[in-house]
């Protein structure tokens, strides 16, 4: 487990992007830290690690992607890249400089928070360690690289959220998880939607993995997916 609240370090120099994102994140259960350029960035990473960095690409005098790479030269961080629409070339760059996601401006805070979740999961710092490679349960298989889920030899694509459902129930077999749980590991706490998403997103992998029903619903518990008998 990581800190009690999840450290984040958001570098941006925009005020305006500051003061919206920030209470926005401790809302959402994270401490932050705001730097305004890259050298008061570095400083802070050394000084405390963070447990992950919000990175905005557009920096006065030295540029996102320099950040990341000095990051990169003595830690392994998560970091996150804010970039700008449509800018396909800066989020192959990012990412080839060690970014682990980025989101594009403009973005909605949930997407933002959802993606931090998930970098945050991915590098076990949410409790839950995510272990490289396919997952099995019975003959579902969970190909985590490739958002792809397979069961026997029928190939299933995913959009990101059924993927980020599926892979929660496969990797807490025979365990219930709540609608509370899900809305949070799968849309972020800050989800303020009707939660019937949950019901509509079951019914699609449902719809999508086939018979026999792999999911079960456990009436006002939630849903789980069991491990087959041996
Ligand atoms: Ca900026």
């Amino acid at each position: 487990m990581g800190r009690e609240r999840p450290e984040i370090l958001f570098v941006e120099d925009e005020p305006g992007i500051v003061e919206f994102l920030v209470p926005g994140l401790g809302y959402a259960g994270f401490a932050t830290r705001v730097a305004g350029d890259g050298p008061t960035a570095l400083r802070m990473a050394e000084d405390r690690e963070p447990d992950l960095v919000v990175l905005d690409l557009m920096l006065p005098g030295m540029d996102g992607f320099a950040v990341c790479r000095s990051l990169r030269e003595r830690s392994d961080v998560p970091v996150i890249m804010l970039t700008a629409r449509d800018q396909v070339g800066d989020r192959v760059r990012g990412l080839e400089m060690g970014a682990d996601d980025y989101v594009t401006k403009p973005f909605h805070f949930r997407e933002l928070t959802a993606r931090i979740r998930a970098v945050l999961r991915r590098h076990g710092q949410s409790g839950e360690m995510r272990a490289p490679g396919p997952l099995q349960l019975g003959d579902i298989t969970l190909e985590p690289e490739l958002r792809l889920a397979r069961r026997g030899d029928r190939d299933i694509e995913l959009t990101r959220r059924e993927f980020e459902l599926l892979d929660l129930l496969m990797r807490n077999p025979d365990r219930v998880m709540s609608r509370a749980v899900i809305l949070d590991r799968v849309w972020g706490a800050d989800f303020m939607g009707d939660d019937n998403i949950i019901e509509v997103y079951v019914r699609y992998l449902r719809s999508k993995l086939g018979e026999p029903n792999p999911i079960t619903t456990v009436r006002g518990a939630g849903y789980v997916m069991r491990r087959p008998q041996a």
